[in-house]
């Protein structure tokens, strides 16, 4: 095997996924470099929203929901949305990310290789020593690639429980006093139901977050097992995607939002723009620009309501009204 590349991928998640199908059939060797033996499972509720409608995942790969029930400490509220969230599993995502680069002449992928080290232009796995041109870190929120850049992660964090069983709601649960700035949620997959609270450790901590989540599973019904517990850090702290010959991507960019927790979408766009900009360097990175103002919104949005403590709830309110509304939505990303 060779150990020369023009483009290094760490990490076969969405993001870099994403890449290296956007430097298929160009004229640059790419190689796609993953931790695990099999593509795609990782820690995540799997909420999609619109944002990643343009990458084209199979409907029937997804489960679809129009109708949000959201619930703010004890008053419930609905949403139709004029364009349903979707649910997916992070395999099934992963495999049919996979399976778009079946025949790729330049593009070589690497599975159960672990990055250790980084160097300028090479890269040091437990299956030896990779040289690159260009490197994209596509390593999730605990990248090694920002590391060696220097950067600093900030990170919010979801925790969940699998639950078996298939439900069809979709609930938000937001109840500010409780949970500060998070929510829980509840994602109906196909065989299971997810189950998870999302928090900024700044406010609430990891052992008070699971408490206050065993209490509304068990307070509504849920049986679960701690066999089916799992947790993982989101980073949200958005630096750029640019340094010279070394490029991020997706939570190693620091790209997921702080509000909400999504990822995925940021994850694939980032992919595709970097992808592009590494074929070509003059290109401007449009459509990074334009899911960055939804990040940007839903985070200052947050902020506002964190000014005034006590209003919280009632912002809340005010927000769920105004998200009846289609072009509210889509204000938001949706
Ligand atoms: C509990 C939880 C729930 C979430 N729910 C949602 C949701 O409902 N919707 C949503 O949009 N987002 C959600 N997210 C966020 C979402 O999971 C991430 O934003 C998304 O996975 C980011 O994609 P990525 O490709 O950047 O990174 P990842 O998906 O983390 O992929 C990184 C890849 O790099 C590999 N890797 C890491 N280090 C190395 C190394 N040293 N060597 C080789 N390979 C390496 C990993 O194995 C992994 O495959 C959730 C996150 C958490 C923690």
């Amino acid at each position: 095997m060779k150990n020369r590349y023009d483009v290094i991928i760490i990490g076969a998640g969405p993001a870099g996924l994403q890449c290296a199908e956007q430097l298929m059939n160009s004229n640059l060797s790419a190689l796609l470099i993953e931790k695990n033996e099999i593509i795609g499972p990782k820690i995540c509720a799997g909420g999609l929203t619109n944002l990643t409608a343009a990458f084209g995942i199979p409907e029937d790969k997804t489960r679809s929901f129009p109708r949000q029930k959201i619930f703010i400490a004890n008053r419930q509220y609905e949403i139709d949305l004029v364009n349903p969230l979707k649910i997916i599993d992070r395999f099934d995502l992963g495999q049919y990310q996979l399976s778009k680069l079946k025949n790729s002449k330049n593009i070589t992928i690497l599975k159960g290789t672990l990055v250790k080290s980084i160097k300028k232009n090479e890269i040091i796995t437990n299956k030896g020593v990779f040289y690159f041109k260009y490197l994209v870190g596509a390593d999730g929120s605990s990248s090694k690639v920002r590391k060696y850049i220097g950067l600093e992660s900030k990170i919010c964090i979801g925790i969940y429980y699998e639950i078996p069983g298939v439900t069809d709601e979709f609930i938000w649960y937001i109840n500010p006093k409780l949970l500060k700035f998070g929510y829980i949620w509840v994602f109906p997959h196909k065989s299971f139901t997810n189950i998870g609270i999302y928090f900024n450790p700044e406010y609430l901590n990891s052992k008070k977050a699971r408490e206050i989540l065993k209490k509304y599973l068990t307070d509504n019904g849920y049986k679960f097992s701690e066999r089916n517990f799992k947790g993982a850090p989101i980073n949200y702290f958005y630096q750029g995607c640019v340094f010279d010959d070394i490029f991020l991507i997706g939570d190693a960019a620091g790209l997921a939002s702080k509000t909400t927790g999504e990822g995925i979408s940021y994850a694939l766009t980032s992919g595709k723009e970097i992808g592009k900009k590494i074929i070509n360097p003059d290109y401007k990175m449009v459509e990074l620009d334009r899911i960055l103002t939804f990040k940007k919104r839903q985070e200052r949005m947050s902020r506002n309501f964190g000014m005034f403590p006590y209003m919280q709830e009632h912002f809340f309110k005010i927000f769920i009204r105004l998200m009846r509304k289609g072009w509210y939505q889509s204000y938001f990303g949706n």
